[in-house]
């Protein structure tokens, strides 16, 4: 098989460096279109690039500069809808482009082998916080499959375990079947060093990839997340209940918790209780929201021995706010 970038001049370029380049632009698009194509160069795909460029140069700054943040989302039981966890959930806080969700730069954090250092620093912070909130409520944490493989990321939980002092058994960590993509050798020995450190692992986005029922049997995960789009129009998609029953029943039969995400209505909420999922997680019950906000429904803990001088959430001034979440 072969795939082929088309550019041609004048119409793409005025000099040999930009047509070639221009070429393997095309090149690009050709493979990532499933390969065994060809494709002409257009002038969106060099602003494409170029944004992704200029993402990439302002994402190694992010994290210095502070603009990185955990919002949290509410993960609730289904029957009496009380918060267990939160799931923290990557934003970055652009100077000019605006809050970004993770779908417009993980990928791009993938690529630059950016994501390490991002996805510890995710860790770090949702510990520390994690720590703040009533000791019987969890935090789950995403972590990409680069990460998971190549980042120290044993390393990185056991520190962050260590300088917040939470309970590890309060931390879940929350990853695709992707992990096992390339081999399975270090994905198992990664999984069996952080089960030593006493978190939990859930397997996220269930349903979508491989669904591999070998990786459940195998590796002690301690939730199965129910892909979002099981959910959605669940009400008049028998296939879709279908495909649910099977995996809350599976999870209840192999004593793994069960979690639907998605949920955004109460008729899904109840078709998901009907069925016998445990936990539920959607717009329904809460948007994933920034930290202080979250503490402001769950009754913080120990916030006011981190802040001297402070009496409680809802009272912060905006500057006081923007200090105290940059000291946490
Ligand atoms: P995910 O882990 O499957 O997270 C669930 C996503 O579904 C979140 O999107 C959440 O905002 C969204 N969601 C939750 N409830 C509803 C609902 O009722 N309706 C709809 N339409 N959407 C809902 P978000 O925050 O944009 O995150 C997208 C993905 O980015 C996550 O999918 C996760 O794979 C990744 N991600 C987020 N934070 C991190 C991180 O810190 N590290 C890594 N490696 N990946 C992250
Ligand atoms: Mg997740
Ligand atoms: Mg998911």
């Amino acid at each position: 098989g072969a795939s082929v970038g088309i550019a041609l001049y004048p119409a793409h370029a005025s000099n040999a460096k930009e047509l070639l380049s221009h070429a393997d632009l095309a090149l690009y698009k050709a493979k990532s279109n499933g390969r065994n194509g060809a494709c002409f160069f257009d002038s969106e795909l060099k602003s494409r690039q170029l944004h992704r460029q200029s993402l990439e140069a302002e994402l190694r700054e992010a994290i210095p500069a502070e603009q990185l943040d955990l919002f949290y989302q509410p993960i609730v039981t289904a029957e009496a809808g009380e918060t267990v966890s939160y799931e923290a959930l990557m934003r970055w806080n652009h100077p000019r482009r605006g809050l970004l969700p993770p779908g417009e730069f993980i990928q791009i954090a993938e690529d630059a082998g950016l994501m390490g250092e991002l996805g510890n620093w995710a860790i770090r912070r949702a510990c520390r916080q994690a720590a703040l909130l009533p000791p019987h409520i969890s935090v789950a944490v995403n972590v990409s499959p680069n990460q998971f493989l190549t980042s120290g990321i044993v390393q990185a939980v056991d520190q962050a375990l260590a300088s917040s002092r939470l309970d590890p058994a309060r931390l879940t960590l929350e990853v695709t079947e992707n992990v096992f993509l390339s081999g399975e050798t270090i994905a198992s020995r990664v999984i069996n060093d952080l089960l030593g450190l006493g978190v939990k692992l859930a397997l996220d986005d269930f349903g979508t990839g491989f669904s591999s029922l070998s990786y459940l049997q195998r590796y002690a995960f301690s939730k199965v997340k129910i892909d979002r789009s099981f959910v959605a129009d669940v009400e008049h998609k028998p296939k879709n209940l279908a495909i649910i029953r099977t995996i809350v029943r599976l999870g209840a039969d192999l004593g793994m918790e069960v979690v639907a995400e998605g949920i955004e209505t109460e008729a899904q909420a109840a078709m998901l209780r009907a069925e016998g999922c445990g936990f539920l997680q959607g717009y329904l019950y809460g948007r994933p929201r920034p930290f202080l906000d979250i503490t402001a429904d769950s009754a913080v803990h120990n916030l006011r021995d981190v802040l001297p001088n402070s009496t409680g959430t809802a009272k912060f001034s905006t500057p006081l706010k923007r200090t105290v979440h940059n000291s946490l």
